[in-house]
């Protein structure tokens, strides 16, 4: 067992704070990994504060992990000390389930082991994240980070960059698309950053005026104010997809129709509570809405890889893990450029 520094909520209601706990032994199939930056994801709010129901506390939240490795297992294939290594949301899986078997971890027939806010499949222990000073994990749920982008910029592509990489490629994003955004924060800000790179026609929906010279800066080709009915109603049966990232209460009619025939709402934002869906806004030009949780791992990978080839990085405000209860208020008001990363030495 190994000593772990963490910052910690203890209830729903409570600031996270200081917490001391012990890491597993590494076993032959696992490595340890020294985290060096850890991203903060909106959903670390919404389980810290149980807006989604079933919290397990203490939670250690985060799982935009990167780090080095420090020890690895007698069978460990893919590390070795000293490398970089990276760690998302998950950090087991039944192995077994055909989505397992595919790729597809996160939709585990078993449900997936959650870097935090989980059990560990054996002992029933809880998991705890990366807001910590290290971590262990089986290897085949960890990723490998190429040395040439800078770390605190790769840690949100284990959640953020991932969950918006693989629903664009999963419904094939490219060149001759028209592609808005819904919501530019973490994952809004990845978004742009993908279908832009995939060669679509990128528009920002955004509510903040603020944000619309940032958005053009991160590939968007055009930005329109929700809040606007005359922009909106111009944007009417515009869109092929629409990516909605959007973590609070809002209605889905609305941005609905801003799709044309056969368009596709992508949901990725899980608001605490439903939000309605309007037939008549689905079944006037045969749209439809999928959902998208995170990737797999085999995907996880290769976005690295593409990020890696391709320069792209999240753009960041690193923090020391003392403002984190800070960072989270800000979030909450949409005042997140684009995505809070903690630097764990400061924890140390
Ligand atoms: P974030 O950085 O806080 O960004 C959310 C953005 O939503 C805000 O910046 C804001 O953008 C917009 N927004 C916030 N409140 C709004 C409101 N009342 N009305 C309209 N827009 C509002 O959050 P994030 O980390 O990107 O996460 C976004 C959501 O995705 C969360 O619910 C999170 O839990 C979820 N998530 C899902 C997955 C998955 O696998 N599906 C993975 C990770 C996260 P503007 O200022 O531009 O309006
Ligand atoms: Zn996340």
């Amino acid at each position: 067992m190994s000593a772990t520094k963490a910052y910690a909520a203890q209830s729903p209601t409570t600031p996270l704070s200081p917490f001391n706990f012990e890491r597993r032994e590494p076993g032959p199939h696992d490595v340890q990994i020294e985290i060096l930056y850890c991203g903060v994801c909106h959903s670390d709010i919404h389980q810290v504060r149980d807006e989604w129901g079933g919290s397990i506390y203490p939670m250690v939240p985060g799982h935009e992990i990167v780090g080095r490795i420090t020890s690895a297992g007698a069978h460990v294939k893919k590390f070795k000390v000293g490398d970089l290594a990276g760690v998302g949301c998950f950090v087991d899986s039944c192995k077994t389930c055909t989505n397992c078997r595919s790729g597809l971890e996160q939709y585990c027939d078993e449900g997936m082991v959650g870097t935090y806010n989980g059990r560990e499949r054996i002992t029933n222990h809880p998991t705890y994240g990366g807001y910590s000073t290290q971590i262990v994990v089986d290897e085949q749920y960890t990723l490998k980070i190429a040395p040439n982008l800078p770390l605190e910029g790769v840690a949100p592509l284990l959640c953020a960059g991932i969950t918006t990489y693989s629903p664009l490629r999963y419904v094939g994003v490219g060149k001759g698309h028209r592609v808005g955004v819904l919501g530019l924060g973490g994952l809004g800000h990845m978004a742009v950053k993908f279908a832009a790179s995939f060669g679509a026609e990128v528009t920002m929906l955004s509510s903040s005026p603020s944000k619309e010279a940032d958005a053009k800066k991160l590939g968007a080709h055009h930005f329109a104010l929700t809040s606007d009915k005359a922009t909106m109603k111009g944007l009417q049966n515009h869109f092929d997809f629409i990516l909605n990232t959007v973590s609070a209460q809002h209605e889905y009619g609305p941005y609905l129709d801003l799709l044309r025939t056969n368009g596709t709402m992508i949901v990725v934002g899980v608001p605490p509570s439903p939000s309605k869906v309007p037939a008549f806004n689905l079944i006037m030009k045969r749209r439809s809405i999928i959902g998208s949780l995170i990737g797999g791992i085999k995907e996880t990978q290769e976005m690295l890889d593409y990020c890696a080839e391709h320069d792209i990085v999240s753009d960041v405000e690193v923090i020391p893990v003392q403002q984190i209860n800070e960072a989270y208020e800000r979030m909450i008001k949409g005042d997140v450029r684009y995505r809070f990363v903690i630097d764990i030495a400061s924890l140390k």
